[in-house]
């Protein structure tokens, strides 16, 4: 039998089978069989997850067969494809189309039904979150039942839906709110702490997206805004082959890589390595289509935990992190990464009702993550955090009910689409419970 592990290599699990269906039939055949058996089904992603939240107990479904675009409506900007859609080729084929998402998180590789069930997101712009601009979805509950959902049919559904974590039904299809296809301008600048958090307001009100990291054990911050740039009278200035090559690739894979295997093994080169890295950090501007500049390849594996935060809590918890890790003597070679989002109306979402900072920490995936994402955690969890769907944490059903208001409303949901807990795992046990 084969097994299931995630990107990180922090998650594992043996499935009793495996299906690749290719059709909605195939899946909801798969999904009365396991309840008639009174097992579990899975569908899993493409295991970017930090956590084992697709971790498959039962029958594993894997989303090979479930990909490519279904419609494209261009009086309601919306187009339809398959759950299992990796993001990498709906960007391409809306590229082709002359169309675009509006926003979307740091790499492309996740199936389009994993990133959203997840609550993956991006920063800045009106709608942050890949949930948040879902227009309608399909999906198969525990009884086998194929229902659809939009804001007009079983809203109730719908609200919840969009991030279900996987609990609430195999996600069919899933409808995209898309927009003609536009220039970004890039700009990445090196600035300190000091400025980076005396400036955080100003870069958040003048540019559509603004991403900043800041590099432990020193005084150096980067800043990345995003903005539109008119198409129609822009030209696209990409950076050339070889520049992107350089920075994307061999500086932030290659390069970074490198460090980490050394600084694994000496640790306490890091803080220098790091003062190193701040100081080699250059301004560059370029622009290209959108998803070109949101998303880049990721080689060096890592751990992550990351909080979203109140908007006005977010940046005295970042202090507050900062603080904890220069009493502690933990070596931190990854930066952390800083982003901002509107609020949205997800039930489950991390950023339900309240605009918010997300703050994430990562270690060298051979690194002991343990006391540095734990010491983090409770800084976050006082200033009321809720932890990312898809990344490392240790919150359970009682201490997610206290963050969401429409926790209980979720679980009905659940209790309505899947009584006999069909979708159920270990994971899902612990965030909502039995
Ligand atoms: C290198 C890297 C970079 C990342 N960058 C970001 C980022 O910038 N922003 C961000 O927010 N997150 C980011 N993530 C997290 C990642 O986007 C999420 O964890 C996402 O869920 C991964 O998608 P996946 O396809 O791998 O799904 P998986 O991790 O395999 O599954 C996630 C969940 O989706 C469920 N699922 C999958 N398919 C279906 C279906 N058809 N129906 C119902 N449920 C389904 C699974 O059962 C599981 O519950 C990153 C992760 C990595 C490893």
């Amino acid at each position: 039998m084969s097994g299931w592990s995630n990107w990180s290599g922090l998650e594992s699990a043996t499935p009793t089978e495996v299906v690749v269906p290719d059709s909605t039939e195939a899946i909801v055949r798969a999904v009365q069989r396991a309840t008639a058996e009174r097992t579990t089904v899975k569908m899993v992603g493409t295991g970017h997850s930090f956590t084992s939240i697709s971790a498959p107990e039962g029958v594993m479904l894997k989303p090979d067969r479930q990909v490519g675009i279904l419609a494209v409506d261009r009086a309601a900007m919306t187009v339809t494809a398959r759950a299992g859609t990796p993001l990498h080729v709906l960007n391409a084929e809306l590229e082709r189309l002359g169309l675009s998402l509006h926003n979307m998180g740091d790499i492309a590789e996740q199936t389009l039904a994993g990133a959203t069930s997840t609550g993956t997101h991006g920063t800045g712009g009106l709608k942050a979150s890949l949930s948040a601009q879902l227009s309608a979805l399909e999906l198969v509950t525990g009884d086998g039942s194929v229902v659809r959902a939009s804001r007009t049919e079983n809203p109730e559904i719908f609200t919840s839906a969009r991030i279900g974590l996987g609990a609430l039904g195999v996600l069919t299809t899933l409808t995209f709110d898309v927009e003609p296809l536009g220039l970004l301008e890039a700009h990445e600048m090196p600035i300190t702490w000091a400025e980076g958090l005396a400036r955080y307001d100003e870069f958040i009100a003048e540019n559509h997206h603004c991403d900043m990291y800041w590099f432990p054990h020193s005084e150096a911050m980067q800043v990345k805004t995003n903005n539109r740039l008119d198409a129609n009278r822009e030209p696209a200035e990409p950076l050339s082959k070889f520049r992107a090559w350089f920075d994307d690739d061999f500086i932030a894979n290659s390069a970074f890589g490198v460090i980490n295997s050394v600084g694994n093994r000496r640790p306490d080169w890091i803080p220098a390595f790091n003062r190193l890295a701040g100081k080699l950090l250059s301004e560059r501007r370029y622009s290209d289509i959108p998803y070109r500049v949101f998303t880049s390849p990721r080689k060096v594996v890592f751990r992550e935990m990351e909080y979203a935060l109140p908007r006005e809590a977010g940046l005295a918890a970042l202090r507050e992190a900062r603080a904890l890790i220069e009493r502690n003597d933990w070596r931190i070679s990854f930066p952390v990464e800083i982003r901002q989002t509107p609020a949205d109306d997800i039930t489950l979402g991390t950023s339900t009702g309240r605009e918010s900072i997300y703050l994430a920490f990562h270690v060298n995936a051979a690194t002991d993550h343990r006391d540095y994402f734990g010491g983090v955690e409770e800084i976050m969890v006082a200033h009321e955090g809720r932890p990312h769907w898809g990344k490392v944490h240790t919150r359970t059903a009682t201490d997610l009910a206290k963050v969401y208001p429409g926790f209980e409303e979720f679980l009905h949901l659940r209790d309505r689409l899947d009584p006999d807990r069909v979708f159920a795992n270990s994971y899902l046990r612990r965030v909502l419970g039995d």
